[in-house]
């Protein structure tokens, strides 16, 4: 069996500066290896808060440098390898996240992992029992790829912070679970904001099609349009079961 936590389901400035919604990032768990991805500020409290050990963690997967995406790894690291006295756990990140001007990860906890992995395009990876591989990279302003995950024999894709471009769909063509960040309800007026919004939502289930769907990281826009009634339009018009994710909510595979 497998399932996922989402710890948190905020996106963008506000609602996470606010924390209208929790910011926390998903956690996932998979034959007995768990791992977090995304941990956004606040993951290290909401863990305690839920019993989830930090320390039990196998790794943690960073799918780009945003602050609502990488604000706790380094608490993690420290939590996970305590303090650099145990050394393990893994940490897959995409170069610039690690190397670039705005790499998250801090140099002196680095040989306090057992790795560290880069995210390149359409690559396969393992973490103990769980294995994963990456999209193409998402039209972002940081260097940013989704995830995609065999839990429970279903493929699970994240398709995380991205502007829409047909390209993106073939990368998770063929996953039986879509969890969408779906930060925006309209497309936002600059080009440069590059985030889902509930129109592209639509024609990417329309297209891809999968077994349900899940909405998540939500920004302001997204949190007055009522993300539960986002939800039911989507459901009524793809046909596709979406749900909206609340701050705890568990999915079982
Ligand atoms: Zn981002």
């Amino acid at each position: 069996m497998a399932l996922i936590k989402f710890l948190g389901t905020a996106g963008a400035r506000y609602v996470v500066a606010r924390q209208l919604r929790a910011s926390g990032g998903v956690y996932l768990e998979s034959e007995g290896t768990r791992l977090v991805l995304d941990p956004g500020p606040g993951t290290l409290v909401y863990m305690a808060k839920e019993g989830l050990r930090v320390e039990k963690l196998h790794g943690i997967v960073v799918t780009h440098g945003h602050l609502d995406h990488a604000a706790d790894l380094n608490i993690l690291v420290d939590a996970l390898t305590e303090g650099g006295l145990k050394r393990r756990g893994r940490v897959f990140l995409p170069r610039e996240a690690l190397y670039g001007e705005n790499a998250v990860l801090l140099p002196y906890l680095r040989p306090y992992l057992e790795e560290i992995q880069i995210l390149t395009p359409q690559t396969d990876y393992r973490l103990g029992n769980l294995s994963f591989c990456t999209s193409v990279r998402h039209h972002h302003p940081a260097e940013t790829y989704g995830v995609i995950f065999e839990l429970g024999g279903k493929r699970v894709g994240f398709m995380v912070d991205t502007l829409y471009f047909p390209k993106l769909l073939e990368s998770y063509r063929g996953c039986q679970v879509l969890v969408l960040n779906v930060v925006r309800y309209k497309p936002h007026p600059s080009p440069e904001v590059q985030h889902l919004c509930v129109a592209h939502v639509r024609e990417i289930l329309e297209h891809l099609k999968p077994e349900r769907a899940v909405l998540t990281h939500f920004g302001m826009t997204m949190i007055r349009a009522n993300p539960k009634q986002v939800a039911q339009r989507l459901t009524k018009e793809t046909g596709v079961p979406v749900v909206a994710a609340w701050d705890g909510m568990v999915l079982e595979l």
